[in-house]
C-alpha cells in the first residue's frame, strides 16, 4: 500500500482541507517588522498561578511595547482537566492585573481573525497535516499497548539508555502495509507518531530570546503527534496553531526547553519557520537559607487568588513582577516615581536567565507604597472593589456611602493629605481600620487602666461639656479641664514634675475617652473620629463606655 493509501486508511475524514489551504486561510499579519505578536496558551484547568500572570506580563509587555498583539489561546487537548468557567476566570484574574489580551478565545474583538482559539476546535487542522505527514512517510500509526511501551521503558531503564519510542525500540516504525491494514481492520486503537528524521549524534545551537545561545541535541523520538482518540498532542498541535495564528514570539515556562528539539524537528518535517522561544526561568523563594521553587502545594502566594482575595493592590503586584522581569526597572522607578509602568522599555533579552526570585516582603513592601499614593476616590474604589467581591454584607452597607468613607479614610490613612499612612498593604487590613467608625461593626474592648468611678466621671464631665462645633484647642481645653475632677493633672510639666501628686494625667483623660469612642487605647486625632461620627452617635457612644 502507498502512502497515499495508508493516509486514507488511518485518517478517512472526507472533510479535511488541504493543509496549504491553512496559508490562505490564516495570511502572515500586517506588521511593523519589530511587533511581537505573542499569546498565552493555558490549559483550562481553572488554577491561574503567578508564575502565569509573570508569563502573561512579559507577553503583554513583549506585544505592547512592539506595537504587537497579544491574545488568548485555550489548550483544552486534555478533557480531563478541563474546568468549567477556567477561561473566564484566566481572563477576569488578568484583568484585574491590568492585563488585557487583544484577540482570541471569549475576547470581543474584530482582530478575532486567527480562530478558533480553541485547540479542540481546530481539530480537523492539526488531522489534516497528520494526514500529509504519513502521506510523505513523515508519520506513522503506533499499536503499541501501555504495558508494551513500559515494558520497552523498564528495559531501557535497565540498560541505562535513554528511554523513549525511538530507534529499534520504534517496533510499530516499520510495520508493513499489510501489518497495518489487518491491525486497523482488527480494531486495534493506534496513535499517530512522527518519523523522526533526526539522530541523537547531531547538535543543534538554538537561539533563546532570553537564555541565549543554547546547544541542544537533536531530536530522535518518535513522538506522539495524534493520541488514539484522534486528538493532538501538545507538542503537535501548538507548532501548527503558532505558525498559524502567527505568532512570532513564543514566551513559555522553561519546563518547555528539553522539547524544544522536538519542537524544531516538528516545525521543519510540518514546512514551518519556527517563531523564536524564550524560555522563562521558574519563580523561586527562599525557604530556611535555601531558594526553591514556588509549589502549588506549600505557597499559598503561588495562586493569584490569593492577592485578590486578600486584596494586594494590583498594580503593586504587577510592578513587583515587573522587578522581576527586567532588573532595571527599579532604577528606572527611582528616577520617574510617578510614571505608569507601561512607559518603562521592557526587553525580552533583559530577563534573567536564572531562577527568579520571589520575595513577598519586598511585594508588601511595594503595595504599601502604592496604597500611600492613591487619591481618595482611587482609594476608595480600590476598597470598595474588595469589599463588593470578598466583603461581608455589613462593609457592603458601609460602602455605599462613599462620602462617608471617604472622610474616614481621609483621616485613617490620610487620604489626599500630606501625612500618609504606609503601612496598609491589603484592602481587607484598610476595611478592618475602619470598622470602629460604624455602630454594627464596633467591637469595643473598653480595657481601660482606671477605676470605675474615675472612667465613669470623665466620661460623663466629657458628654457634658462636648460640642461638636469646638475645633481642635477648645476640645483639648476641655479634655483638660476634666483632670483635676478625677486627681488627675492638667499639665504634663506638672505631672513629670510631681507624678506622686497625682492618679495621672491629661492623656489618660484623652486616653479613657478614646477607648469609649474607638474601642482602642490609640487612634488619629480624637476630635475629628468624633466629628465623623457625629454629636449623636458619640454621647451614645461616650454612655454605653460606662462601667
Ligand atoms: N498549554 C501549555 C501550558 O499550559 C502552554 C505552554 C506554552 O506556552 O506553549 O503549560
Amino acid at each position: 500500500m502507498d502512502t497515499k493509501k495508508l493516509a486514507d486508511l488511518l485518517i478517512p475524514d472526507s472533510d479535511l482541507l488541504p493543509p496549504e489551504e491553512y496559508e490562505n486561510i490564516y495570511p502572515e499579519r500586517e506588521r511593523e517588522s519589530k511587533a511581537e505578536v505573542t499569546r498565552l496558551a493555558p490549559s483550562p484547568t481553572g488554577f491561574i498561578h503567578l508564575g502565569n500572570l509573570y508569563s502573561a506580563l512579559a507577553d503583554e509587555r513583549a506585544a505592547h511595547t512592539t506595537g504587537g498583539i497579544f491574545y488568548l489561546r485555550i489548550e483544552d487537548t486534555d478533557e480531563k482537566r478541563k474546568v468549567d468557567g477556567a477561561v473566564e476566570s484566566v481572563i477576569r484574574s488578568l484583568n484585574y492585573f491590568g492585563i488585557n489580551f487583544d484577540e482570541g478565545a471569549e475576547i470581543d474583538s474584530p482582530l478575532n481573525k486567527y480562530g478558533p482559539y480553541y485547540q479542540r476546535q481546530r481539530a480537523k487542522i492539526y488531522r489534516a497535516f497528520a494526514k500529509r505527514l504519513i502521506e510523505q512517510g513523515l508519520a506513522y500509526p503506533c499499536f503499541c499497548t501501555e504495558d508494551e511501551l513500559n515494558a520497552v521503558r523498564e528495559e531501557q531503564t535497565a540498560q541505562k539508555l535513554i528511554t523513549g519510542y525511538y530507534g529499534k525500540y520504534a517496533k510499530c516504525r516499520n510495520l508493513s502495509s499489510e501489518q497495518i491494514e489487518a491491525n486497523v481492520k482488527a480494531g486495534k486503537p493506534y496513535v499517530i507518531r512522527l518519523k523522526s528524521q533526526g539522530s541523537n549524534e547531531n547538535k543543534i545551537l538554538f537561539k533563546d530570546a532570553i537564555k541565549g545561545e543554547v546547544t541542544v541535541t537533536e531530536n530522535d523520538q518518535d513522538v506522539v503527534i495524534l493520541k488514539s482518540d484522534g486528538i493532538p498532542t501538545y507538542h503537535f498541535a501548538h507548532a501548527i496553531d503558532d505558525h498559524f495564528m502567527r505568532t512570532t514570539l513564543v514566551i513559555r515556562g522553561e519546563e518547555w526547553l528539553s522539547s524544544l528539539p522536538v519542537h524544531i524537528e516538528l516545525h521543519k518535517v510540518l514546512g514551518f519557520k519556527p517563531p523564536k522561544y524564550a524560555h522563562t526561568c521558574s519563580l523561586m523563594k527562599m525557604d530556611g537559607g535555601t531558594k526553591r521553587k514556588l509549589s502549588k502545594r506549600k505557597d499559598p502566594e503561588l495562586s493569584l487568588d490569593y492577592y485578590r482575595k486578600s486584596g494586594y493592590f494590583p498594580k503593586a503586584v504587577v510592578r513587583y513582577l515587573m522587578t522581576i522581569l527586567n532588573s532595571d526597572f527599579e532604577e528606572w522607578t527611582l528616577k520617574n516615581p510617578d510614571a505608569d509602568y507601561r512607559d518603562f522599555k521592557f526587553r525580552i533579552e533583559k530577563m534573567g536567565k536564572s531562577g527568579a526570585l520571589f520575595d513577598l516582603d519586598k511585594l508588601n513592601d511595594l503595595s504599601r507604597t502604592e496604597i500611600s499614593k492613591l487619591s481618595e476616590s482611587e482609594c476608595y474604589d480600590f476598597l470598595k472593589g474588595w469589599v463588593d467581591e470578598f466583603g461581608t454584607e455589613k462593609d457592603k452597607a458601609h460602602f455605599k456611602d462613599k462620602e462617608y468613607i471617604i472622610k474616614v479614610l481621609a483621616l485613617i490613612m490620610g487620604v489626599g493629605g500630606k501625612k500618609r499612612r504606609k503601612d496598609i498593604e491589603r484592602a481587607e487590613q484598610g476595611v478592618r481600620l475602619i470598622d470602629y467608625f460604624f455602630d454594627d461593626t464596633f467591637a469595643p474592648e473598653y480595657a481601660y487602666r482606671f477605676d470605675k468611678e474615675t472612667v465613669n466621671r470623665v466620661l460623663d464631665k466629657f458628654a457634658e461639656s462636648y460640642d461638636p462645633a469646638d475645633d481642635n484647642s477648645v476640645w483639648f481645653s476641655k479634655v483638660k479641664a476634666i483632670a483635676p475632677l478625677v486627681g488627675f493633672a492638667s499639665e504634663m510639666s506638672e505631672y513629670k514634675a510631681h507624678p506622686e501628686n497625682y492618679k495621672g494625667n491629661v492623656s489618660d483623660v484623652a486616653e479613657i475617652l478614646r477607648i469609649a469612642i474607638t474601642g482602642m487605647p490609640n487612634s488619629p486625632d480624637l476630635c475629628t473620629i468624633m466629628g465623623i461620627l457625629g454629636k449623636e452617635r458619640s454621647l451614645l457612644r461616650l454612655n454605653a463606655a460606662k462601667i
